[in-house]
């Protein structure tokens, strides 16, 4: 179970894009699904919106994955509280936050919150977010709830705050669901919004046919890309987005470098959830026409201080973002020294940071994207305390382009 969990709850590394496939009990044949030990995709979701206990399906799935020779989670993905089973790996949990219907807000979760609790089967948090794909789906049918819809600022507004709220709930993952059969997908535009504002797992799904829509969900900051139908139509197709998937990946890794120490996975998975969070702190600098660097401080796995940059609006030129979560920092835990926190920030610390990083004595320091002109590394190499570790690369080419986009906008 841990692998799940591992795999799907905490946000891939940069790169590391995944891609699941969708089957609808009533619909999925079987015999029909081209897979292979080394042709797959990494996840199969299992449900549809109507439809009863999925345990006899989910059994003769396994059976023709073991026959394949293909290790697959199974993940739940049901419509209602009568489609859960004991034997799949884990289910997204899911709440309808963009309908306004009791029901499948929560009524259906505690319909089946006894069997699921006493399984073990392991429970992703998930918000599943409608949004208008240009079709009347069976989901919003059954559920009777509409669409969020992306075509007016108004719409889009909501469906970020949607999202926000999500997190603030407590939601592991955020589904945008365009709709089995979409006309349009959810579009990379609505995908950017909200991971700009959310760092849980991003899930999106409905209307992606093509190689180069599922790359654009990916650029866009999707991390797991949910393909249902067309496969249903189209077994043979697999391929091809498998190959895209990989292209993807082999060229997002490459241009972001080497990456410091590798360190054990689980540590890079949490470096790119509070990464995360500190790009979200560059982008509130960039709405404030500030340079795009954000900054948090984790102690405990929890965030004690963060910061962005200032130096416009104080009219400072120490207002780094650094120095602002440093502060913060320090104030939370009521005392100069932080020893055992790590801080993360957006673009590699320039000489006076980590003067004051060194100060504080923050023994590991992640950043994202180096900086050769103004960086430490060329002027103060040893500002850092002597036991100080640097991871660097995480998250990489988003914390860059932030700046590089900046600075052209600019001239
Ligand atoms: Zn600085």
């Amino acid at each position: 179970m841990d692998e799940i969990n591992h795999n799907i709850l905490y946000r891939p590394s940069l790169g590391d894009k995944k891609l699941a496939l969708l089957l609808d009990p009533e619909k999925a044949d079987l015999n029909a699904l081209p897979l292979s030990s080394d042709s797959h995709p990494d996840f199969i979701f299992v449900g549809g919106s109507t439809g009863g206990d999925t345990t006899p399906f989910v059994r003769a799935l396994r059976e023709k994955l073991s026959i394949v020779n293909c290790q697959l989670s199974i993940i739940l993905f049901p419509g209602s509280a009568a489609q859960f089973t004991p034997e799949a790996d884990a289910i997204l949990y899911l709440s309808l936050l963009s309908g306004d219907n009791p029901e499948y807000l929560v009524s259906q979760q505690i319909k089946s919150a006894r069997r699921i609790h006493t399984s073990s089967v392991e429970v992703i948090p998930t918000a599943y977010i409608l949004i208008d794909g240009g079709v009347e789906t069976s989901t919003m049918r059954v559920t009777g709830t509409k669409p969020l819809n992306p075509s007016n600022a108004e719409g889009i507004q909501t469906i970020i705050d949607t999202s926000i709220a999500a997190e603030l709930m407590g939601k592991q993952a955020i589904y945008l669901e365009a709709g089995s059969g979409a006309k349009t997908p959810v579009s990379p535009d609505i995908i950017r919004e909200v991971r700009k504002n959310t760092s849980v797992t991003l899930i999106v799904g409905g209307g992606i046919r093509t190689p180069e829509a599922m790359q654009a969900a990916y650029s866009a900051g999707a991390d797991i890309v949910v393909i249902g139908n067309h496969f249903e139509s189209h077994p043979e197709d697999l391929n091809s987005f498998l190959t895209a998937k990989r292209s993807y990946s082999a060229a997002v890794l490459q241009c972001s470098g080497p990456t410091g120490e590798a360190g054990p996975s689980e540590q890079r998975s949490d470096d790119s959830r509070f990464m995360r969070l500190a790009l979200q702190e560059a982008y509130k600098a960039q709405d404030a026409q500030e340079i795009p660097i954000g900054c948090v401080i984790v102690s405990d796995n929890r965030v004690i201080g963060r910061g962005h940059n200032l130096t416009e609006t104080l009219a400072d030129v120490t207002a780094h973002a650094e120095i602002q979560a440093i502060t913060a920092a320090s104030q939370t835990l009521g005392g100069k020294y932080l020893p055992d926190a790590t801080l993360y920030v957006t673009v590699e610390p320039c000489p006076m940071c980590a003067g004051a990083i060194g100060w504080a004595q923050i023994k590991r320091i992640v950043y994202g994207a180096p900086d050769p002109k103004r960086g430490y590394q060329t002027y103060a190499p040893r500002a850092f305390h002597p036991k100080a570790t640097v991871t660097s690369g995480i998250l990489e080419e988003e914390c860059r382009s932030l700046i590089q986009e900046f600075f052209k906008s600019k001239r």
